[in-house]
């Protein structure tokens, strides 16, 4: 079975909105998809939707050939802690060190931040270094997330998501934030971490250029529905 199968999707928003309709599509294990399509075209719903953050209207999603669109709030934090998720704004703890960053991707979800760093032991720090070093940040584990660049906390997002140890990883414009230059270093450390430890991954991004540098395969999405899907070698230069 796929990683990742999504059949039939369809996202209508409470205000009548059809932000996706009829979206089906496979992710195979250890896959790096590009998704690419304007602003509004429905790409950040659609990772919102595989990972239950918001609610799906019709269709299924399934990973490892489970239904994951019906789950229970107890469920949906069990599939948010085998989901990493990398934002555009980077969404780090300012306050806490590079590595205490890193170290709360392996709890998802949390309630008492200072509380749960003292579960931490030895092994999970090497564990969160070593995520540190894939992104070639661990020169800057010990620096606050506050004082740290766009391009190194997003690094240390991708560390932190990867920490987790996902089954999938949707990042959501990871590079829109940084300058050109920048972004394509921190997508090839994206995508040479996700390569090496397997990790099936959905990127929504917006430059085409970017999006056939690093993709195995492109889907292009336009106004909630798939207009392509296929290797960025073939995809034409209008869609
Ligand atoms: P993209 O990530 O491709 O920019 P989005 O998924 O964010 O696109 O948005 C797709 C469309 O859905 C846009 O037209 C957006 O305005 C609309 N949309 C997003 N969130 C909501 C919401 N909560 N309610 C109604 N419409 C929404
Ligand atoms: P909070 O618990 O206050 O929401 P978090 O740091 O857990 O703070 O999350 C910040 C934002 O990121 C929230 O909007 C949350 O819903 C979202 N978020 C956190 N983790 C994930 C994830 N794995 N997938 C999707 N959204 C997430």
């Amino acid at each position: 079975v796929a990683l990742l199968e999504v059949n039939s999707l369809s996202k209508v928003y409470p205000n009548g909105y059809e932000a996706l309709a009829d979206v089906s599509f496979n992710l195979q294990a250890g896959e790096f998809v590009c998704i690419i399509g304007r602003s509004g075209a429905g790409k950040s719903t659609l990772l919102r939707c595989i990972n239950g953050l918001i609610s799906t209207t019709t269709g299924i999603v399934r990973m490892q050939g489970r239904d994951i669109t019906s789950l229970n709030d107890e469920q949906k934090l069990l599939l948010r802690r085998q989901i990493g998720f990398i934002f555009q704004e980077f969404n780090l703890v300012g306050r806490l060190t590079a590595l205490q960053n890193v170290l709360t991707g392996r709890l998802g979800y949390m309630n008492n931040l200072s509380a749960l760093l003292g579960y931490f032991n030895a092994n999970h720090r090497e564990k969160a270094l070593e995520c540190l070093g894939r992104v070639h940040m661990l020169q800057r584990a010990t620096y606050r997330a506050d004082n740290l660049s766009g391009g190194e906390k997003q690094r240390v997002a991708i560390a932190r998501s990867l920490a987790q140890e996902p089954l999938l990883l949707l990042a959501d414009e990871p590079v829109a934030s940084l300058d050109p230059e920048l972004s394509w270093s921190v997508m090839g450390d994206l995508r040479n971490a996700a390569k090496e430890l397997g990790v099936s991954t959905l990127v929504n991004i917006h430059d085409i250029e970017t999006a056939k540098h690093f993709a195995d395969r492109i889907i292009g999405i336009a106004q909630g529905r798939i207009l392509y899907d296929g290797l960025p070698g073939e995809l034409s230069d209008g869609l």
